[in-house]
């Protein structure tokens, strides 16, 4: 685990063990930060500590100055937003170390930059591959086996809080975001196709989780140990790099058609094309959490006014003010229908008991899955990658001759 891994994983922690003592539950933060500061502190690993110390230091400073963000009392879209600029400058910084990690080794220098670990979440194949061999033969991939935590990570959030991972962490989505501000900068008008059009489009996301799913389901059982132990999966991270960092014709036009459709429309990206995106949505028809609107205190019911400030503030185009539950693939979690709504108990994210989660609450929710989840897996040895610096370095020179 590379430092920048570290401090973005102890301050995520720390984050969320101050967000459970700012909403009051001062015991539940005093056991939470005992227990993440021992595994830590267990690990005997100087990056993890020095990085947690740092945050024990952010987080005094912030009990001192109580800033809005750090007690969760800011706006749904404001802690959402502050979550996902610096979860998207830690990818950042992760994507420019792997990039130099892979620039020193592919020009035959032993990089003097750790490779980053949680690249591996950029390998959702292996990830699958690898989660069918643990759970069919019991094995444990050696040379990404931080693929399979990540993915499992994606998968538990969707179950958990529909798709949340792409409203508030996904790197992707921020862009996306900036892009299609930069366009109406230009182009005011929304360029909405029609509904005939809109849905074949969203489909194209679930035909390209189909076909990673073929690949993953298509393998058989027997061949997977073979496969985890080829010179194709020990460098499928540096082909990976290298498709970005040596960008070809299909480079090219793939980042052309994810940046037009990012600028064409909201979420345009998330909707029609990642399949990510795609299993996210299949999963997050299980999530106990959604958001409902109750009629009993919903302008329109409640009062017979005409309202529909929920809807317009949807950047999926979800008509909210229409429903009672919010079923649909689409809906990220990003709590913007919440914070448009005038009527505090009309609008919520919640379970169909009625137990409510606030922006607050899905921020800790959200990180401690991201982030608890590798730290155990690094304690438990599921994390670093064991292939060699050499092999690595052998590999990807002779990368034309290597195939599945
Ligand atoms: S329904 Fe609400 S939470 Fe879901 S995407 Fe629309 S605005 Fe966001
Ligand atoms: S914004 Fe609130 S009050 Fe208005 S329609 Fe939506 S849920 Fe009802």
């Amino acid at each position: 685990m590379s430092f920048i891994e570290s401090l973005t994983l102890a301050l995520a922690l720390t984050y969320s063990v101050s967000l459970i003592y700012w909403s009051g539950k001062k015991w539940g933060a005093l056991v939470s930060g005992g227990l993440v500061s021992a595994a830590i502190i267990s690990s005997l690993y100087w990056p993890l500590i020095v990085a947690l110390a740092i945050a024990a230091i952010g987080a005094g400073l912030a009990a001192k100055f109580k800033p809005e963000l750090i007690q969760g009392e800011s706006r749904a879209n404001n802690m959402r937003e502050g979550v996902q600029h610096l979860l998207a400058l830690s990818m950042l910084i992760v994507g420019v170390q792997f990039a130099v990690n892979t620039a020193l080794l592919k020009s035959g220098i032993t990089p003097w930059l750790m490779r980053p670990d949680v690249g591996d979440a950029f390998l959702p194949i292996a990830g699958g591959i690898e989660l069918k061999a643990i759970i069919n033969l019991g094995i444990w991939d050696k040379n990404h086996p931080a693929a399979a935590v990540m993915l499992t990570v994606v998968l538990l959030t969707g179950l958990l809080c529909k798709r949340a991972f792409c409203g508030w962490a996904c790197p992707l989505g921020l862009a996306g975001e900036y892009l299609y501000k930069l366009r109406t900068r230009f182009i005011k008008q929304e360029l909405l196709p029609p509904a005939w059009i809109d849905w074949p489009l969203r489909m194209l996301k679930y035909l390209l989780l189909l076909a990673l799913l073929y690949i993953v389901i298509g393998m058989p059982t027997m061949s997977i140990p073979g496969y985890l132990n080829s010179n194709y999966h020990k460098i499928a991270d540096l082909k990976m790099a290298l498709f970005f960092i040596t960008p070809g014709l299909v480079t090219l036009v793939c980042f052309g058609i994810i940046l037009s459709l990012a600028a064409w429309r909201r979420q345009g990206f998330c909707r029609y094309i990642c399949p990510y995106g795609a299993l996210l949505g299949i999963l997050s028809f299980l999530s106990p959490l959604k958001i409902r609107r109750n009629t009993e205190h919903c302008l329109i019911d409640a009062k017979g006014m005409n309202c529909d400030k929920c809807s317009r503030s949807c950047p999926a185009n979800i008509s909210v003010h229409k429903q009672i539950n919010i079923r649909s693939d689409e809906c990220q979690a990003c709590m913007r229908c919440v914070s448009a709504c005038p009527k505090k108990e009309a609008l919520s994210f919640s379970t169909r008991n009625g137990w409510k989660l606030s922006a607050r609450g899905l921020t800790i929710m959200l990180l401690t899955i991201m982030f608890l989840l590798p730290l155990v897996a690094y304690l438990g040895g599921f994390w670093h990658s064991e292939t060699p610096v050499e092999a690595r370095m052998y590999l990807i020179q002779h990368l034309d001759k290597i195939g599945h």
